[in-house]
């Protein structure tokens, strides 16, 4: 394995390379089976060279939170890239997300009808296949944040997956507190949410994943029930942005 990848690796591949490590472990600790967690990894302004050291390295899931960054790099990139959408989607933003990312498999941050819906409509006149759905949980109890508040889970999740045809209902997928932490209160809120709507849906809890844990509390999160963890920093590197003023 060294051998060939030595020569190509890079910072992020490396990076890459622990965190499989890490999910591996803690998957391992909590006895389940570890192909069983997906690993988005969250490259939000980050450059394609970036992206494309990833990918080389044989990693195919990738997240990205903006409209505008989204549609400028991903058709720089391979087509069988599965790119979740992760950040807050605006209806208006709807149409140039689809159009622009023919290989977007997943859309993590749906918290209304209104969005569901409109997802919806333009899946079926785009023609192309469906969509995978998160509906986000507020499950910090504060007013700034996205997502439906844990009582209304139920009715959203049951909306998208019975009244929007072309979407494909996969699960939950939390935030947790305002500054991007999480705390285990938040884990243990979103996989409760997770049991009203299996027994509401009537399916198994293995049919409703649990979107939950970033870079700095991944492990845990994989610990109480975590599928799918979305890591940017740990294997990109710090964000840098540009300051406002
Ligand atoms: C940026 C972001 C992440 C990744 O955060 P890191 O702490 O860098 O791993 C995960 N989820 C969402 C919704 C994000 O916006």
């Amino acid at each position: 394995m060294a051998g060939s990848s030595a020569v190509t690796d890079g910072v992020a591949a490396a990076a890459l390379r622990s965190v499989i490590q890490r999910v591996h472990e803690a998957a391992e600790r909590s006895g389940r089976a570890s192909d069983r967690i997906r690993i988005v990894a969250v490259s939000k302004t980050k450059p394609v060279s970036l992206i494309r050291q990833v990918y080389d390295a044989g990693h195919r899931s990738f997240g990205e939170n903006y409209v505008q960054e989204i549609v400028e790099k991903a058709p720089q990139l391979p087509e069988d890239i599965e790119w979740s959408f992760i950040g807050n989607l605006q209806s208006n933003k709807v149409k140039p997300l689809l159009a622009g990312v023919p290989n977007l498999a997943t859309v993590e941050s749906v918290d209304d009808k209104k969005i569901a819906d409109r997802l919806d409509r333009m899946v079926a006149s785009i023609g192309r296949k469906p969509l995978k759905i998160y509906v986000q949980v507020n499950t910090s109890g504060e007013e700034s944040k996205y997502g439906v508040e844990p009582s209304g889970c139920v009715e959203l999740a049951k909306y998208v997956s019975q009244d929007c045809p072309n979407l494909e209902f996969c699960g939950l997928m939390t935030i947790g507190m305002p500054d991007y932490t999480s705390t285990p209160e938040n884990f243990k809120t979103l996989a409760k949410c997770r049991s009203e709507v299996c027994e509401a849906l009537g399916i198994p809890e293995e049919q409703c994943e649990l979107s939950m844990g970033m870079s700095g509390d991944f492990e845990l999160a994989i610990e109480m029930g975590s599928t799918n963890v979305r890591i940017g920093s740990t294997i990109f590197g710090a964000r840098e942005y540009p300051k406002k003023n």
